[in-house]
């Protein structure tokens, strides 16, 4: 298990998402102490249905765990398109995700990462309902002060702690010197009742806005999606503000939308975020790194789950083939990740255009693809099938 003792040193990762549980894996495989510091009390069971694919499955094939990740997976099989009068228009095949298909895997965020922190659990040490509130390093380590737990000393420092990192603000700078809003917004809610088909997810646009059902194996979720310019007084942490975006947004919004907007109101399990993706020239600084959205956030258009386990992988294994000299393992990494980063990155706009288009005429281009497409769903442009568009959205 722990081939290579002697190049072992004490790694701190910020962040028990997907990054983090994948990152504390490898690490412990090749030799390193990894610690996990992640801000919840523990792990939810509820979260919004991402997509596993590409480079992430020989990853996780490695860890073993397909079978367990298959069996939280979700059971939609196909998307189902509505016209404006809510009638079903075009069923969206998804063969990938089918019991037969194996070629990806739909399940809810917080399902995978549980699955992952199991996997990392018997050989990192957890530390939850904690965070980093200091960091300063030297030649020879970091010392981090953390907001519960005494402060101690480690080699490296991981931020694997999503779009809105600490270890990134800590480090490298305020927020909006990285983070770039896509034009767009999301808000997920749990719809409180069983979806009507448990395999369909159902996808209702509007100019600029989509509103979807996901049925997220018996725990139905709504998610809103709409287009937006970034405004200087959005707060991410503010759900009184979001519940007022949302609202506004969909007023003249018909099908099931208003009685979705009263529930709104009442719902205390808002998701509410801008569309962003995270640039840096760099991920990282001295003995402190970048992973995942903290350092490359896709937006929720992209493989952003996907890329974190691969990315987890290739930083693991860049540290173990030269422990010694960690800043050009950090080079390496960068440069082997961002190759599979950047072409996702650039293709936000056609992904934005397909999922959310702006313009009556252009749901209704949008919808007759859809419906000529042999493969339905789709395609980006290097060809690669992009489930983003039509699945990630509708059931982020
Ligand atoms: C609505 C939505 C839908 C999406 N749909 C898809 C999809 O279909 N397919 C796909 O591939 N991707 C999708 N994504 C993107 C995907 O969820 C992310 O790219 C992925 O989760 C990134 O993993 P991560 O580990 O970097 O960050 P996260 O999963 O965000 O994990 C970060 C962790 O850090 C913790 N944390 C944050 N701050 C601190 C702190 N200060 N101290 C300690 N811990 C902290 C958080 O609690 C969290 O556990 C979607 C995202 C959203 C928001």
């Amino acid at each position: 298990m722990t081939s290579h003792r002697e190049h072992s040193g004490d790694v701190l990762i910020c962040g028990a998402g997907v990054a983090g549980p994948t990152l504390a894996y490898w690490l412990a495989r090749h030799g390193f102490r990894p610690t996990v510091v992640e801000r919840s009390e523990g792990l939810r069971s509820s979260g919004n249905p991402v997509d596993l694919r590409g480079p992430a499955l020989p990853v996780v094939d490695a860890m073993g765990l397909r079978p367990s990740l298959r069996a939280a997976a979700t059971e939609t099989t196909a998307l189902r398109l509505l016209a404006a009068s809510g009638r079903p228009i075009t069923r969206v095949a998804m063969p990938g995700n089918s019991a037969a298909g194996r070629g990806e895997i739909e399940i809810p965020r917080n399902e995978l990462a549980a699955v992952l922190v199991t996997a990392a659990r018997e050989e990192a040490e957890f530390l939850f309902d904690d965070t980093i509130t200091a960091l300063a390093q030297d030649e020879h380590g970091v010392d981090v002060t953390f907001a519960r737990a005494a402060p101690r000393r480690f080699d490296l420092v991981i931020g694997a702690d999503g779009l809105h990192s600490t270890v990134r603000h800590l480090v490298f700078g305020p927020e909006d010197e990285f983070v770039r809003h896509a034009g767009l917004y999301v808000a997920t809610m749990p719809l409180g009742a069983p979806a009507d088909d448990s395999r369909e997810v159902l996808i209702y646009n509007t100019p600029g806005r989509l509103v979807s059902i996901h049925p997220n194996r018996g725990r139905a979720l709504v998610a809103f999606i709409f287009r937006g310019p970034a405004r200087a007084d959005f707060d991410h942490r503010d759900v009184h503000q979001h519940r007022r975006l949302v609202t506004e947004a969909y007023a003249d919004v018909g099908w099931r939308v208003p009685q979705l907007l009263g529930r709104l109101q009442e719902t205390e399990d808002l998701y509410f975020d801008s569309v962003s993706q995270v640039r840096l020239p760099t991920w990282s600084h001295g003995r402190i790194a970048l992973l995942g959205d903290a350092a490359s956030c896709l937006s929720l258009l992209g493989d952003g789950s996907s890329l974190a386990i691969a990315g987890a992988h290739t930083l693991a294994s860049e540290l173990a083939a030269s422990p010694a000299d960690h800043a050009a393992a950090l080079r390496r990494y960068q440069s082997a990740h961002s190759a599979l980063v950047e072409p996702r990155q650039r293709r936000l706009r056609l992904s934005a255009a397909l999922l959310v288009p702006r313009t009556r005429a252009g749901i209704t281009a949008r919808n007759l693809a859809a419906r000529l497409s042999p493969t339905p769903r789709p395609t980006s442009q290097n060809g690669q099938r992009d489930a983003s568009v039509a699945q990630q959205g509708v059931a982020p």
